[in-house]
């Protein structure tokens, strides 16, 4: 079993087989040399996550791997970007032989199904974390922004939302294991991103933005980029089935569930009169494009209920430095 740094490279990381295009060299080199097509600009995205903060640390080495790939991924959809590679900075207490094995396979795995390869790295012991770098493709002056939102655009939202923050409860409250809450324990463990939604709306949404924090601070990233404000219908926020048979049984566990973030779903606007080019894209997914809302003048996120009533809420999302700076 390989031990030193070098060993745990070439077994884990470099002796398997990443595929992409684009990379000219891989893992093995001081550093990787990877081209850009002309036509194309880089999209650049990293991100840290840390046993205890961002994933209970009970977390199977598969699921870290996948999530830890999948968020960075998410950010990658939310710019429209094709994926192209990704630099993998690990940091472990010791050499976990299991561990390691079932995190580089989960890793490769979906590096696979994403078609990014794993260019190079670093590998230092320390407490459990994990640092993931992506990089992806966009047609020049495509990149969707958080800017470019306008009044009268429509929003949207992929996917259900509030479905990993309930598997996170179910989790920390040891709820009994039911197909339900199997399915957000999935959502919490293994976000899918959605880079093709993502690919589809470049050159048709005129804002986006993945849900990580949770949908109102992150529609509100939206809000400010773009100089406008919002009106949300909150029955227009899709749960799930398994959320909302969930919450019928845990009532108290409604509020802000829609805010709760770890969604990496994509928020988007779009404007009016390109709405009906959404149709032809619903149909190549198997996930929902809900319409929840619409971009107006101002700066404020309202939030209706279905009588169309204000209703109040607290952006209650997760803020690592919130009281403590
Ligand atoms: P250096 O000392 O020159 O920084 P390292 O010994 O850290 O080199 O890394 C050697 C090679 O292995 C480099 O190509 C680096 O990118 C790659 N590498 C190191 N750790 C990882 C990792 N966890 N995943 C992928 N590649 C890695
Ligand atoms: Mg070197």
């Amino acid at each position: 079993m390989p031990d030193s740094e070098f060993e745990i490279i070439k077994h884990y990381f470099s002796s398997r087989t990443w595929g992409g295009e684009n990379i000219i060299v891989g893992i093995g080199d001081d550093a990787a040399v990877v081209s850009t097509p002309a036509d194309m600009q880089l999209v650049v995205s990293i991100d840290t996550l840390i046993s205890g903060v961002h994933f209970p640390s009970q977390t199977s080495a598969a699921n870290i791997a996948g999530k830890a790939l999948a968020v960075n991924l998410s950010d990658l959809a939310a710019m429209g970007a094709t994926p192209v590679w990704f630099t993998l900075a690990l940091s472990l207490p010791e050499p976990d032989h299991n561990w390691l094995a079932a995190f580089s396979e989960s890793l490769a795995d979906m590096a696979a199904v994403y078609g990014i390869a794993l260019v190079g790295g670093d590998t230092t012991r320390g407490s459990l974390s994990i640092t993931i770098q992506v990089a992806g493709h966009v047609p020049t002056g495509r990149a969707l922004l958080r800017a470019g939102a306008s009044p009268g655009d429509q929003i949207f939202v992929s996917g259900e939302i509030g479905d990993a923050a309930l598997g996170l409860v179910a989790l920390q409250q040891q709820i009994a294991a039911s197909e339900d809450i199997n399915y957000l324990l999935a959502r919490l463990h293994r976000p899918q991103p959605r880079v093709e939604l993502g690919q589809a709306l470049a050159g048709l949404a005129s804002a986006c933005i993945d849900i990580s924090d949770g949908l109102f601070a992150d529609l509100s990233h939206i809000l400010a980029a773009s100089g406008v404000g919002a009106r949300l219908t909150q029955e227009k926020i899709p749960l799930s089935d398994p959320a909302q048979r969930f919450l019928s049984r845990h009532p108290d566990l409604s509020a802000g569930v829609y805010n709760r973030g770890d969604d990496y779903e994509l928020c988007f606007c779009v404007p009016k009169e390109k709405c009906s080019q959404l149709e032809a894209i619903k149909k190549q997914l198997p996930y929902r494009l809900t319409h929840i809302g619409e971009i107006v003048a101002g700066d404020e996120l309202q939030l209706f209920d279905g009588k169309n009533t204000r209703v109040d809420f607290e952006k209650n999302n997760y803020d690592h430095f919130a009281g403590k700076i």
